[in-house]
């Protein structure tokens, strides 16, 4: 690369493969690229998708280049004969390709190393370059990345399209590098930050926002929904990296102080996580006793490492006579209150506590859907219940969506109240 490049403030991404054409790849490379170079402060301002097929990645590129001089591409840099990015871009700069042989010595002793036998000829193409291109080391594959730069400063680097390998290449190699050009003259960020927030309402949430006096919050909002809950996401621009640091933090507070008691975390935090570090901190443990979840819920608690310390374990009691025999349910509320019912809840929480031996239960019992919904007891009712330490809560979830999204709504509002029991300010004040 030529000393003294311009700054570096704007990118175009053009990401490469039919598979991406035809839909049956998600374009999450360039969702990532685009995340990690505006905290760098580069925006990028224009993306492209093509196939494999060299004429379309050649105007796809020229055009990019024309405009803003700076590309960045994944795909078609493997082994196989679709991978033809390279040769379509050195055509571009007018340059011949030729074996880098450092490049074939490493990827022979790589194969050696790693599956005992010699490196396959398909590979050898990936040992192509083009003339006078700086190869972008590649510590997460054997497809290198490809940086060709012309004499007026225009550039592309070419990654490879395996999410992983081009995560890694872009950590290693092609952010140090696209940093140290942003700065040139004086960077500025983009900087955001994700509270997220679950059972209130988007809608709710705006009012609350909106509607409470104080300084504004200094960043832009967005509210995300999802079946998680709604995430609120700030975000600003244009800023030298401590200033956005700074006016990020603030604005979380502010945010914080208008909607707080529905934030149970950041960036992409796990309630189930969080449910038990609460737990492990107040050296609670947790039973349950699930019907229409069928395990959903220990299934969360369980994927969290480390959980063995609070999680007990429990009971699926799907059909009524285990509700009874298991957890305790009684034949008379059952008859009289039906399954999904108040006064079954809290029998089940109850019985969860005892089988488990623990200081907590949670229970969860409801109608998923899509069938056995009646006029009283209509789809995506659900009752769930915390036995807390001896005191029993119960709430009604109306729930909307299919039988998958009903099912785990359920479990997120049965950790949320947990969160609240654990977090109300008498347990704060006595933990
Ligand atoms: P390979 O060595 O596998 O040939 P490559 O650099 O040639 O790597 P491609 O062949 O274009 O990359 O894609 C490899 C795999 O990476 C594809 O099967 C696809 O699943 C995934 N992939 C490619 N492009 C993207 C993208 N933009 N976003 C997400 N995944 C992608």
């Amino acid at each position: 690369m030529p000393s003294g490049p311009p700054p570096l403030s704007r990118i175009e991404l053009v990401t490469i493969g039919d598979e991406l054409l035809l839909g049956f790849t998600i374009d999450s490379n360039a969702a990532h690229i685009a995340r990690e170079l505006a905290a760098i402060g580069v925006k990028v301002v224009r993306r492209a998708t093509v196939g494999d097929d060299t004429a379309e990645i050649a105007s796809a590129v020229q055009a990019a280049l024309d405009r803003t001089g700076a590309v960045i591409t994944t795909g078609g840099l493997g082994p196989t004969s679709d991978d033809l990015t390279k040769p379509a871009i050195a055509q571009l700069f007018g340059r011949s390709m030729h074996v880098d042989e450092a490049h074939v010595l490493w990827m022979e002793d790589r194969w050696q190393r790693r599956f005992g036998r010699s490196l396959p000829l398909a590979n050898r193409r990936q040992a192509m370059i083009p003339d006078g291109a700086r190869v972008l080391e590649n510590r997460h594959g054997s497809a290198p990345g490809i940086w060709l730069e012309d004499d007026s400063g225009r550039w592309v680097a070419m990654l490879p399209g395996v999410p992983r390998e081009m995560r890694g290449m872009m950590a290693d190699v092609l952010l140090p590098t696209l940093a140290e050009r942003a700065m040139v003259g004086g960077a500025t960020v983009v900087r955001s930050r994700t509270l997220r927030t679950t059972g209130v309402a988007e809608s709710l949430l705006a009012d609350n926002i909106d509607s409470m006096d104080g300084e504004p919050l200094g960043a832009s909002l967005a509210y995300l929904p999802s079946i998680d809950g709604v995430d609120l996401r700030l975000t600003v621009h244009d800023l030298p990296p401590d200033e956005a640091d700074a006016v990020i933090a603030i604005a979380a507070s502010r945010l914080v102080s208008r909607v707080g008691g529905a934030v149970y975390g950041e960036q992409d935090a796990d309630l189930a996580a969080i449910v038990l570090e609460l737990c492990r901190s107040r050296n609670d443990t947790i039973g349950i006793g699930e019907s229409c979840t069928g395990g959903m819920l220990g299934a969360r608690l369980t994927a969290i490492p480390g959980s063995s310390d609070v999680f007990r374990g429990g009971a699926v009691t799907y059909h009524d006579d285990l509700k009874e025999s298991l957890l305790g349910v009684s034949t008379d509320s059952l008859a009289r209150h039906g399954a999904v019912s108040e006064a079954v809840v809290r029998q089940m929480a109850a019985g969860a506590r005892r089988i488990a031996g623990a200081s907590i239960g949670l229970a969860i019992t409801g109608v998923a859907g899509p069938t056995g919904g009646t006029e009283e007891k209509p789809v995506g009712t659900v009752w769930i219940g915390v036995d807390f330490r001896g005191d029993v809560h119960a709430r009604l979830l109306n729930a909307w969506g299919d039988r998958q999204e009903n099912r785990y709504r359920a479990t997120q509002a049965t950790l949320e109240l947990l969160r609240h029991l654990l977090q109300s300010p008498a347990e704060t004040a006595v933990g």
